[in-house]
């Protein structure tokens, strides 16, 4: 018997999770590496930020997914990849070594501060689920605190002094979000705070909001965000934000206590031995049609962290779910028949993004263009069905319907947690 090839793929986003899934189990033995011990679905991010979903809703752990697959040969380590030795062939965790024949670099991006240190300390994000949970807690406990200072206007306005960075589709649904909360949820729930007590800021670099989408979507969630009460301010680029004060490029000043900064990604970093190979723009690496990582062997790489050049996308792919999601179905289907003649080609579904209740934009691949209630129920259709599990479908669409009749959401338990911006009111050193 010849001894099975030995791939790690290290993460297990939508590109590592769905490579997993279409490598033949009876060629590869195959090791998924990821930090935490769930796969999770990062467009639903907001709704556990806002108080709609919990993180469980939408994450399903590794090691249920790989019984499922139910094949001798794979495994899931939990562990943090820092190191990826190529002349020794292994990559290292705080844990341990693994070895490998071929790596599958998956790792996705992390929060991209543009080099500002004091944003890192200071602002709150939500690329993953622990820091989507961070930013409910944060909402709910400066609630609680504008209710019990009814003597106080000028306080609960501080408190409740919101301005979110970015507006892309992550930044565009956490606005909108905050605006539901504002418009249904305020007034019945917490009758001591006043609804122009609370403002959202939302600030955008360009010109519009969304700007991959279609421009004709980008007028419809800035009109539908003004209906939601959230002040959208176009062409404002953030320069600092020290002492709970943000000043723009252009020296005006803005005073916000919490700012939730979705304004860029780059690639999760590694540390290289045995090469002086440096990822390229974007912290991505830069991988030909067939996802191999240009300037290395037996190395790959897919999904957001990965930048396959090609004439219809000189940036790279869009960073999206889908191209990861067919770029690892491509790379296994290669792996699996060693065939690397059929260049990878990217199938456009489209874009959609949702602002609230009824109101949600579609940009689909065949022309079409969705707004208002029919592109919202499209978007939670296409959602629902992306999601990995029976009962998350089951209990996310129960939510939804719950949540559309009452005009409330039930998961607002404030659970205090560790971690930058330090709360001492929490109990935090
Ligand atoms: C808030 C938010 C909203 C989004 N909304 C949409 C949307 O509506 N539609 C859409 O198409 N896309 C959306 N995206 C983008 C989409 O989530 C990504 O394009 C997609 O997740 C990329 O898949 P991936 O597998 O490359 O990376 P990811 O899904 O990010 O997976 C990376 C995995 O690698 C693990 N990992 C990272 N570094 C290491 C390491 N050093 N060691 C071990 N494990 C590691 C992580 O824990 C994670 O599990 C959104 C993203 C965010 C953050």
């Amino acid at each position: 018997m010849t001894a099975k090839e030995r791939i790690v793929i290290v993460g297990g986003g939508f590109a590592g999770l769905n490579l997993t899934k279409y490598l033949d189990k009876d060629r590869f033995e195959i090791t998924l590496v990821d930090r935490n011990n769930f796969h999770s679905f990062p467009p639903l991010f907001y709704q556990i930020a806002s108080g709609g979903l919990d993180p469980g809703n939408i994450s399903f752990p590794f090691r249920r997914e790989l019984r499922k697959l139910g094949t001798e040969g794979l495994s899931y380590h939990m562990g943090d990849v820092h190191t990826i030795d190529v002349l020794r062939k292994e990559v290292r965790t705080q844990f341990e070594t693994i070895e490998y024949d071929k790596l599958v670099i998956c790792a996705g991006t992390t929060n991209n501060f543009f080099g500002n240190p004091e944003l890192i300390k200071n602002v709150f994000t939500m690329k993953s689920a622990a820091e989507a949970t961070r930013c409910r807690n944060e909402i709910l406990d400066r609630l609680e605190r504008a209710s019990l200072c009814p003597d106080d206007p000028q306080r609960r306005r501080r408190l409740l002094s919101f301005v979110v960075v970015g507006g892309g589709p992550t930044g565009v649904e956490i606005a909108g979000a905050i605006g539901e909360l504002k418009r249904y949820i305020l007034q019945r729930e917490y009758p001591g705070i006043n609804s122009e007590d609370l403002q959202i800021i939302l600030l955008e670099g360009t010109d519009r909001v969304l700007g991959p989408m279609s421009p004709q979507a980008s007028e419809e969630a800035l009109k539908y965000l003004k209906d939601l009460m959230v002040d959208v301010r176009l062409g404002k680029l953030l320069e600092t934000y020290r002492d709970n004060v943000i000043t723009l490029k252009d020296g005006s000043t803005i005073y916000a206590e919490m700012v939730l900064w979705t304004a860029g990604v780059t690639g999760e970093t590694f540390l290289f031995e045995g090469t002086d190979y440096r990822p390229g723009r974007g912290n991505r690496f830069e991988v030909d049609e067939q996802n191999r990582v240009k300037g290395l062997t037996d190395i790959f790489a897919v999904g957001d962290i990965a930048c396959m050049i090609t004439d219809k996308y000189p940036k790279g792919h869009p960073q999206l779910a889908q191209p990861a999601i067919q770029q690892a179905r491509h790379l296994a289907h290669a792996l699996n028949t060693d065939t690397w003649d059929k260049p990878f080609v990217y199938k456009d579904k489209g874009s959609m993004a949702t602002v609230g209740r009824n109101l949600a934009v579609a940009d689909l691949n065949n022309g079409v263009h969705l707004k208002g209630t029919f592109a919202w129920f499209a978007w939670m259709f296409v959602h629902l069905i992306s999601l990995l599990g029976m009962r998350n479908k089951l209990t996310v669409l129960i939510n939804w319907v719950w949540a559309y009749f009452t005009y409330s959401t039930s998961l607002r338990m404030l659970l205090h947690s560790t971690k930058f911006p330090l709360r001492h009111r929490w109990g935090e050193r």
